[in-house]
C-alpha cells in the first residue's frame, strides 16, 4: 500500500510478464493457462488504478500477481526474461521496468508461435470485439494492449533509456542467450536475432 507510483508500475507489468509469457511459454497447459488468463484479466483492470494508488487496485494487484505466480513457478518463462535479467545485472534497471520495455518488441517477435492465444490475450485485456477479428488482427490488438498499458504507467520505451550502448549488445545477446528463461520461449531463438531484438529497442 506505501509503494511509491514507479515500483507499483515496475512491479506490476512485472506481474503481467510473468502471465503472459506464463501462458504462451513451451510448457503451459490447461491448469497454468487457467491461473494465466486470470491474473492477465485482473491486471488489465487494476493496474492504472493502482499505480494511481487506489487502494481496491492494489489489493487486486496482490491478488493478481500471486495467481500469475502459482502458474509460472510450474511452467517457466520466455525470452522476455531472458532479455531482462542482463539489463538489470548490468545496468541496474529494475526487473520490472526491464520486463515492461521489452514485453510489446518480443510479443511481436513471437506472435507467429502462440495459435491463438494472443486472441485470448487481448480479450483478457479488455479488448472490444475481438471474436470478429482475424488470428492476425487479433495478435496485433493484443500487443498494442499490452504497450498501451506499459505507456500508461510510464514504462521507458526504449533500453537506451536503461543506459543501453550499441557496443555492449554483443555482450549482452550472448547473457541473454545463455539465460535460463529464453528455453522457455515460444519461437526458438539465436544470439543473433536476440542483438537484433536488442538493436530495435535502443
Ligand atoms: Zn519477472
Amino acid at each position: 500500500m506505501s509503494m511509491p507510483k514507479g515500483l507499483a508500475a515496475a512491479t506490476g507489468m512485472d506481474a503481467l510478464t510473468h502471465a503472459i509469457e506464463g501462458y504462451i511459454t513451451k510448457g503451459a497447459w490447461e491448469l497454468t493457462d487457467m491461473f494465466h488468463l486470470k491474473a492477465i484479466e485482473i491486471i488489465g483492470r487494476s493496474l492504472r488504478a493502482s499505480v494511481a494508488g487506489d487502494v481496491k487496485a492494489r489489493e487486486d494487484m496482490a491478488l493478481a500477481q500471486y495467481v500469475a505466480g502459482m502458474g509460472f513457478s510450474n511452467v517457466g518463462l520466455g525470452l522476455v526474461h531472458g532479455m531482462a535479467h542482463p539489463l538489470s545485472a548490468r545496468y541496474n534497471a529494475p526487473h520490472g521496468v526491464a520486463c515492461a520495455t521489452l514485453l510489446p518488441t518480443i510479443l511481436k517477435y513471437n506472435a507467429d508461435y502462440t495459435g491463438e492465444k494472443y486472441r485470448d490475450i487481448a480479450k483478457a485485456l479488455g479488448v472490444n470485439n475481438v471474436d470478429a477479428m482475424s488470428l492476425e488482427e487479433a495478435r496485433v490488438a493484443a500487443v498494442e494492449a499490452v504497450a498501451q498499458l506499459g505507456k500508461d504507467v510510464g514504462i521507458p520505451q526504449t533500453i537506451a533509456e536503461l543506459g543501453v550502448k550499441e557496443e555492449d549488445i554483443p555482450a549482452i545477446a550472448k547473457d541473454a542467450f545463455a539465460d535460463v528463461c529464453t528455453g522457455g520461449n515460444p519461437r526458438d531463438t539465436s544470439i543473433e536475432e536476440i542483438e537484433m531484438l536488442y538493436k530495435s529497442l535502443l
